[in-house]
């Protein structure tokens, strides 16, 4: 087995052969440019006879000064073959089937097949281009035949042979012996290109690489026709780490190049890809939260910057105060253990409702706590909050306070519920201090319509004392209640002689 692994990206052909995705050439260049800077061997930028906006996708990204081989596909037809030729790849991949199953269909017989395969492969040589040549369905193929096919390739100029696993049926146990028996055919570097029906292209790619295939076929996230193929992050990554293999790949791109192909292909990455889904570096429960703080690898097969990502810590009901408290540590704050567990207390009274709490959230909910004055500073503090809004009603709003160990209600009308319940506060705390509200804002409101939601609020009173403060509940009502009774403290703490 030899060091180095080539990758053979075609992302921009089988990736792009994914339903319902096309690539515009600009789009196809994008990437192109990037899967350079990667580092891959093989850029197989498309089929050219398909269309026009092939063929000049092709020549574009042909003609881009790129490090890597530029790829064309064609069929063992001269028409496949000139179109390729007319957008100047380095290297021409020339498929044919080879099974029984796809030569009863075209009608072709195995003997045909040999002369038009070693016919295309010494015209594509003659013009001087690479030649990697594809035994479509090579997995379903009569060993022996295919056998047949590969050698013939080979003398006919062939480069490279690749066996491609065209409907992803394979097992590592026999793509490993399938590769073994090519090899004791021809004498030129074997490729693999694995389908993923049954989830295990990564499996059978690298099974064929331990077997002694030189070069994987891949595509970013995995795309390509039905269930995909194998995903280049996963392949790259298992080479590099689990193999201790060599590839051109400069891993700490991944992930930017993975973002760019899921934007401009639509294919959405499922939260749990490996490598570049959303939570590949995600952490949530408090014994996992506790363990990456502390160290990382206790549960992490590798670092996230490895493919430019960062670790997630996802505070949720699981996470735990170490959790929280790092999350809050890295945005400058530091609460008191007093603090500090009651931000805990809320964060998981939210998971518990539900809700997924993000790093924005806990900092939001932190600030809120660390407005609040300690129990024994507090003069006033909210008993109860009911809020009747509608159409066809006028929102109204009644406010339970307690005010220095006595209770104090009032309800008010206003043109929002909000507008309600801040007068009604200011009603019942008019004998304490004439408080006019200066400013009101919300600042942040992450995610959906559960969001936690952030209040700032300015107060003035008639002295000119003027103070802000903050409440941060998943309720908007609640939220500027909250940042109206911490103003009203502050306040009133100010003024006490
Ligand atoms: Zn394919």
């Amino acid at each position: 087995m030899s060091e180095y692994v080539r990758i053979f990206d075609t992302t921009l052909r089988d990736g792009e052969q994914t339903p319902g995705v096309t690539l515009t050439p600009e789009q196809k260049l994008e990437i192109a440019v990037q899967l350079d800077r990667l580092g891959v061997d093989v850029i197989e930028a498309g089929f050219p006879v398909a269309s026009e906006g092939e063929r000049r996708a092709v020549k574009l990204i042909s003609e881009a000064g790129l490090k890597a081989e530029v790829c064309a596909l064609a069929r063992a037809v001269k028409e496949d073959i000139d179109a390729a030729m007319k957008s100047d790849p380095t290297t021409i991949h020339v498929f044919f089937s080879t099974s029984d199953v796809h030569l009863r269909i075209i009608g072709v017989s195995r003997e045909e097949v040999i002369e038009k395969v070693q016919d295309a492969v010494s015209y594509v040589k003659d013009h001087g281009f690479i030649c990697e040549f594809s035994p479509m369905d090579a997995t379903r193929t009569d060993l022996a035949f295919l056998k047949e096919v590969s050698k013939a390739a080979e003398e006919a100029g062939a480069d490279r042979i690749d066996i491609p696993d065209t409907v992803g049926i394979m097992t590592p146990e026999t793509m490993r012996e399938l590769v073994s028996e090519v090899k004791k055919a021809v004498k030129i570097p074997i490729s693999v290109h694995c389908h993923n029906d049954f989830g295990l292209a990564v499996a059978n790619t690298l099974a064929g690489i331990e077997a002694g295939a030189a070069q994987a076929h891949v595509t970013v996230n995995g795309i390509g026709e039905r269930a995909g193929n194998a995903a280049l992050e996963e392949v790259v990554m298992a080479l590099h780490l689990l193999y201790k293999k060599k590839t051109g790949v400069d891993t700490s791109k991944i992930y930017s190049l993975s973002q760019l192909v899921r934007r401009l292909t639509g294919v959405p990455i499922q939260p749990h890809k490996p490598v570049v889904g959303d939570n590949a570096f995600a952490h949530e429960s408090g014994i996992h939260v506790k363990g990456v703080v502390i160290d990382p690898s206790t549960f992490e097969p590798f670092k996230p910057e490895l493919v430019g990502r960062v670790r997630k810590l996802v505070a949720g009901k699981h996470a735990g105060r170490r959790g929280i408290k790092t999350i809050l540590e890295e945005s400058g704050i530091t609460p008191t253990e007093e603090q500090l567990s009651e931000i805990v207390r809320r964060v998981k009274e939210l998971g518990d409702k539900g809700k997924t709490v993000t790093d924005t959230d806990v900092v939001a909910i932190a600030r809120a706590v660390i407005e609040t004055p300690p129990p024994e500073k507090k003069v006033l503090d909210l008993r109860e909050l009911v809020v009747v809004t509608g159409t066809g009603v006028i929102p109204t709003s009644s406010v339970k306070l307690d005010i220095e160990g006595k209770e104090y209600v009032s309800a008010e009308t206003g043109v929002g519920p909000v507008d309600a319940s801040l007068k009604a506060i200011q009603r019942i705390t008019q004998n304490l201090a004439k408080v006019s509200l200066k400013e009101f804002r919300i600042e942040a409101v992450t995610g959906g319509s559960d969001a936690v939601a952030e209040v700032i609020v300015k107060v003035a009173d008639e002295r000119g004392n003027v103070v802000s403060a903050r409440g941060a509940r998943e309720d908007i009502v609640m939220a500027s209640v909250e940042a109206m009774v911490n103003a009203l403290n502050k306040l009133l703490a100010r003024r006490a002689p």
